[in-house]
């Protein structure tokens, strides 16, 4: 099968099983994957995720989001993803979408911490930033999902969900799927007296572990934030290398 024709098959069946898992109602979530240079193969607007067939997609410009190919409109949230597509040109597709419980956290402002297991950080790194609420095109939203993703490949989205890059959609949907099944775990921690952290000294070897597994490639480190306490440590050695110490 040609390449364009699997990505199209594959953002089918990746919008079908979004819906099949509960992780969106009504027309919720969207799903986009790089198609053609400057271009993007995207699910269109006010579509059950359930019910997205393969002559339903749209093309739209990476740029802009305009419907190049295709006879339905984008969806609105499409800003979100040119943002991220911006922000990581590693990156090959981007799910959002609303699961439950992670989303529960997402609408009481609370952080999810993935160093309470190790699976978590090594697939998903040792955090999940909390991106503030932004209506989809509002600058500020723009600038701070950007600076998320400069540290992770899936946040949540106060208010509102969950959002995830990866090189292709396969890895997006594992990447929610994991984010969904650690808040269903943390909120099980908490009925149980809270869960106990991991020794720092595994944390540090794990989010190593992350690092070497997950390249950022050509992605610029946000000053500031930098991605894994590995990366920090090794940021400090040479800075300090720098003076000389
Ligand atoms: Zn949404």
């Amino acid at each position: 099968m040609h390449t364009q024709e699997l990505l199209r098959a594959d953002l089918v069946r990746f919008s079908q099983a979004v819906h099949a898992k509960g992780w969106v109602a009504n027309h919720d979530g969207n799903l986009t994957c790089r198609y053609a240079e400057g271009q993007l193969l995207s699910t269109p607007t006010a579509v059950s995720k359930g019910a997205v067939g393969s002559e339903m997609l749209i093309v739209v410009s990476d740029q802009d989001g305009s419907v190049v190919q295709g006879t339905r409109k984008a969806f609105s949230e499409l800003k979100l993803h040119l943002a991220a597509y911006r922000a990581r040109p590693d990156i090959g597709a981007v799910i959002h979408a609303h699961p439950p419980q992670a989303t529960g956290f997402a609408v009481c402002h609370q952080a999810l911490d993935p160093s309470i297991m190790a699976e978590p950080i090594v697939s998903i790194g040792p955090s999940i930033p909390l991106v503030p609420f932004g209506l989809p095109g509002e600058s500020h939203l723009d600038d701070e999902l950007s600076r998320a993703l400069g540290q992770a490949d899936v946040v949540l989205l106060a208010n509102h969900g969950v959002l995830a890059v990866g090189p292709d959609l396969e890895t997006c949907m594992l990447r929610i799927e994991l984010v969904e099944h650690l808040a269903k775990i943390t909120l099980v921690a908490r009925q149980l007296g809270g869960a106990v952290a991991l020794p720092p000294e595994t944390l540090q070897k794990l989010s190593d572990k992350h690092a070497g597994l997950f390249p950022r490639n050509g992605v610029a480190q946000v000053s500031g934030a930098p991605e894994t306490l590995g990366n920090a440590q090794s940021i400090v050695a040479q800075a300090l290398r720098r003076l000389g110490k």
